[in-house]
């Protein structure tokens, strides 16, 4: 298989050799940038598979700088995980809707940053989420687009299915409406934020008789998580 290529924007040189370490020691191709200008130029030379973006950088910042690869049709396929210094960070990063797919707070692990990068390669690859995902006996099935609570099925919509999916293919993770319309609805849909809670609403309802309701958890002013632990 052909070796992902990570671009690191940070401007840091401890925390970018860091950075390159963990990667190139699991395997991924890394070429590196110190602000968001370099970026550009990095991305327009050797496109990344995907881009590890410091919150703190000088000159454009890191959250505008999201916010660009966002925005330029270029650069919009391109995954993007935020690297934070605090739990602060990690908040405004969610709060913000910077289009983010994931954010990594200071201090972590090789593993820990190693995993989050395959976890998000893997969503963006075209079948490359495992097809099967359980949890606690609610399966579902990718291929099949089937999900049982036990041996009985649970019928859902088209909606609620993908919305059950992006859960159980990251639990234990709180998203806001708008990072949720941006994953499950898409990117160029307009619909509003209270969509969400409406398609919440089904879903539960769908999980209820099963028990597995108490899985989709509100997370009062953030949004939703899905876990298998109390709320
Ligand atoms: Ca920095």
């Amino acid at each position: 298989m052909q070796q992902k290529h990570i671009l690191v924007v940070e401007d840091e040189l401890a925390i970018r050799d860091m950075l390159r370490f963990s990667l190139e020691r699991a395997d991924f191709r890394v070429s590196e940038a110190e602000d968001a200008q370099q970026a550009r130029l990095a991305i327009a030379d050797d496109r990344p598979d995907l881009i590890l973006l410091d919150w703190m950088l000088p000159g454009a910042s890191g959250a505008e700088y999201a916010r660009e690869l966002r925005r330029d049709e270029l650069t919009t396929g391109i995954p993007v995980i935020m690297v934070t210094a605090r739990v602060e960070e990690e908040d405004r990063v969610r709060g913000l809707n910077l289009g983010a797919d994931d954010y990594i707070t200071k201090p972590f692990s090789s593993a820990e940053l190693v995993a989050r990068v395959r976890a998000v390669l893997r969503r963006y690859q075209p079948g490359g989420e495992s097809e099967t995902i359980e949890m606690e006996g609610l399966t579902l099935d990718a291929a099949s687009q089937r999900v049982s609570a036990g041996e009985k099925p649970v019928k859902l919509g088209p909606t609620e299915f993908r919305l059950l999916r992006f859960f159980m293919s990251n639990p234990e993770r709180v998203y806001s409406r708008e990072q949720m319309l941006d994953r499950v609805w898409g990117q160029n849909v307009y619909v509003e934020e209270r969509t969400v809670d409406v398609h919440i609403r089904r879903l539960r309802k769908a999980l209820a008789p099963h028990g597995f309701d108490a899985f989709i958890q509100t997370v009062r002013g953030s949004g939703y998580r899905f876990s298998n632990k109390p709320g």
